[in-house]
């Protein structure tokens, strides 16, 4: 779950991280007055969930009231990377000297922390990691010794930080991984850490993302939940408590476990179809939470076919069966639905779909290819 670039601030602020004191506001008015009583030239920020917002001219210094006034106007409501800006960060602006990058995420192939660091940070950090890696130090944190601040030091060294930035470099880039960890988070950074006129660094930007399986744990963090921009099918099953994802081809997958639903998806693949999501009902196959999977994963329109991939363990074949026929008489069903049962008690499952017009399968192979010569058809 990603959080706006204020809410991060306002995070490592609780950890002593040197971060502008700025206000939301939601009009050009509220814009203008913050900047009339900060009495200085302020920075106005759009917040939407997607960076590059400097680039699209979401970021603008204002000198006066006035022009915080126009500023703010000009970037409420605006489109970046299709999401609508419907508040600005109001800050005082900083003078700017130098741009570094600091960040902490979660590196999934050596599952380890990783600290990124960079004397060449700003705008262009993906341009400078594409052309010239070399500008880029990582460290991988060793989970059993932790990130100590000789590891901080090292890494912000061959990130290039000046001998003169070295101290609060390291300072923040253990401030960011406390707050990383402490949040849950796959990803915090703060790109630009600004050198300003006076020698201070200032967290200039901030961003986090946090780890959605630790949000029932980070009640604070999981408020800040805005469904604004996110896909509303997804949404919705959020809501229902189903792992749904929303993908682009036209064969509705559903199947019990993560893994298998996977497979299922790439089996679609192989036999040269495309799955239209991933849909894991979970261990159990009553008919209420067959009817909720499916009722999502129907409320795609491309959806042509709907492919049901289950694996009998302690859930019975007969008992899945019976879900998908109850579930199947609530709704209105316009697809064809091809059922692939394997496992206990799998035969009297099928010998239950019989003269049901569903279709039913012994293979995930055989059940792929159905599945997609019906949604062609
Ligand atoms: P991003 O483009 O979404 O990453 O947004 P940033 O917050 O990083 O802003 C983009 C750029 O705007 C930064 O790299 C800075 O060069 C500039 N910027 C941001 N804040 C200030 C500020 O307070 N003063 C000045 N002069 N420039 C700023
Ligand atoms: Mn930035």
């Amino acid at each position: 779950m990603k959080i706006h670039e204020y809410q991060a601030k306002q995070v490592l602020r609780r950890y002593g991280a040197p971060v502008p004191d700025g206000a939301v506001c939601e009009t050009a008015e509220e814009a203008r007055d913050h900047a009339a009583g900060l009495g200085a030239p302020v920075v106005i920020k759009a917040q939407v969930h997607v960076g590059g917002r400097g680039k699209a001219g979401g970021v603008k210094v204002a000198r006066t009231p006035d022009e915080a006034f126009e500023a703010a106007s000009a970037i409420l409501g605006m489109d970046i990377k299709g999401l609508t800006v419907r508040k600005v960060l109001v800050e005082p602006a900083l003078d700017i000297r130098e741009e570094y990058y600091l960040g902490v995420a979660l590196d999934r192939a050596s599952q380890r922390n990783t600290v990124i660091v960079s004397a060449a940070g700003g705008v262009d950090i993906e341009e400078v990691a594409e052309k010239t890696p070399e500008k880029i130090a990582r460290l991988s944190v060793d989970p059993v010794i932790g990130f100590r601040p000789w590891h901080a030091l090292d890494v912000a060294k061959r990130g290039g930080i000046p001998p003169a930035a070295l101290p609060g470099a390291v300072d923040l880039l253990q401030k960011l991984m406390r707050a990383y960890l402490e949040s849950d988070a796959v990803l915090a950074e703060v790109n630009p850490l600004a050198l300003t006129g006076e020698g201070e660094l200032v967290a200039a930007d901030a961003k986090m993302v946090i780890d959605d399986n630790a949000l029932f744990r980070q009640q604070d963090l999981a408020q800040l939940r805005e469904d604004e921009g996110e896909d509303p099918i997804e949404a919705e099953a959020r809501r229902r408590g189903i792992q749904y994802v929303r993908l682009d081809g036209d064969i509705g997958v559903i199947g019990n476990g993560a893994g298998l639903v996977m497979a299922t998806i790439d089996e679609v693949r192989m036999a040269g179809g495309k799955a239209a999501d991933f849909l894991d009902i979970g261990g159990g196959a009553r008919a209420e939470l067959v009817r909720n999977a499916l009722e999502i994963v129907l409320m795609d329109p491309r959806v042509r076919c709907v492919f049901f991939n289950v694996f009998g363990g302690i859930t019975r074949g007969d008992e899945v069966a019976r879900g998908i026929l109850a579930a199947r008489e609530g709704l209105d069903v316009r697809v064809p639905m091809v059922i692939r049962l394997a496992g206990t008690e799998a035969e009297a499952g099928r010998r239950l779909l019989d003269g049901s017009g569903l279709i039913p399968a012994e293979t995930m192979q055989e059940a792929a290819a159905k599945a997609v010569q019906l949604a062609r058809a």
